[in-house]
């Protein structure tokens, strides 16, 4: 079942204590879409301008994702400088540049129209809306934002949050959309504004999930070292909403499989800069992983 992601296709400049990498293949759109390949074939809405080489399209044809959707403008191609800090949960925008982005109005090609899978990728809620009202047959619609939009698109977003089954958030942006500082009370405001499932990313220290009737925590793979944080929320999104794609499962105990895929594969983008290692990644490797994962959690033995 294919999957539709609308976001950034970027080029990143990236500041970690590990080191640091200039105008390399970033964006949410771009690791969601390499995430999500592994279990799903993956469709992408989005923009780039003309400096946008042909090798970086190679990595996305290489994994097998549609890139009719995707526009090439005049102009430059997004681009996002930033830097983290020794807590790696803490990043600065250091510079940010839309450029193509400004402006740019998703037009679906005809055959994504009927893709019931969507991932709303951080953009623009008006143009996550554009995205959702071409969509004739969505099964599931999961979200991200951040606080630019939270603060500035606020009508826009509680729109978009009106029609969506799940928003995944980070836990500075959860306190900050519901005005509660306790994150489970912020969860529970946040499914009253619509969606039904709530899955809050909290870096380092794992993710949970909230719905009415349940609740569920996984812990994030412990590494020895992190390399580069940036894309691990949207490889997360990309392993989770793929899984869910292809089992389509929704039930609590398929959602829990899914959202630990999401948090296999988050734990790979982090061991390298940008996509490197996700592009180096094979389905082996994330089935090994989810093993240890089990075996990491499992207290019933
Ligand atoms: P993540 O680390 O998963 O939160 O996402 C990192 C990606 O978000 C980077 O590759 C950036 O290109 C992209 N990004 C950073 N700022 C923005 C923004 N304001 N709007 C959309 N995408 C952004």
């Amino acid at each position: 079942m294919s999957v539709v992601v609308v976001g950034t296709v970027a080029f990143d400049s990236i500041e970690t204590p590990s080191g640091f990498a200039e105008r390399v293949l970033g964006g949410s759109a771009s690791y969601f879409a390499v995430a999500a390949s592994f279990f799903s074939p993956v469709k992408i809405v989005g923009v780039i301008g003309e400096d946008f080489p042909e090798e970086h399209l190679a990595i996305f044809s290489r994994h097998g994702v549609d890139l009719e959707g995707l526009r090439r403008e005049n102009g430059e191609t997004f681009h996002w400088r930033g830097r983290y800090h020794e807590d790696l949960n803490v990043r600065d925008t250091v510079e940010l540049h839309l450029n193509v982005l400004a402006g740019f109005r998703p037009r679906l090609p005809e055959s994504y129209r009927d893709a019931e899978y969507v991932f709303l990728g951080n953009i623009d809620p008006v143009m996550q809306m554009e995205v959702l009202n071409q969509l004739r047959r969505i099964r599931l619609v999961a979200c991200d934002t951040m606080d630019h939009w939270i603060q500035g698109s606020g009508d826009e977003l509680r729109r978009v949050m009106g029609k969506i089954g799940m928003l995944i958030i980070n836990d500075s942006e959860a306190r900050l959309l519901s005005g509660e500082h306790n994150i489970v009370r912020a969860a529970r405001a946040i499914l009253k504004m619509g969606p039904k499932v709530v899955l809050i990313k909290r870096g380092e220290y794992g993710v949970l999930q909230f719905s009415d009737s349940s609740m569920f925590a996984t812990p994030a793979y412990p590494l020895e070292e992190v390399f580069d944080p940036t894309g691990a929320g949207d490889s997360f999104a990309g392993g989770f909403l793929g899984h869910l794609a292809r089992s389509r499962d929704h039930s609590q105990s398929g959602l829990r499989r899914a959202i630990v895929y999401g948090s296999v594969v988050a734990s790979f983008t982090v061991e390298d800069f940008g996509l490197k290692r996700l592009t180096n990644l094979s389905l082996a490797e994330i089935e090994e992983r989810y093993r240890r994962f089990t075996d990491l959690t499992n207290f019933h033995t």
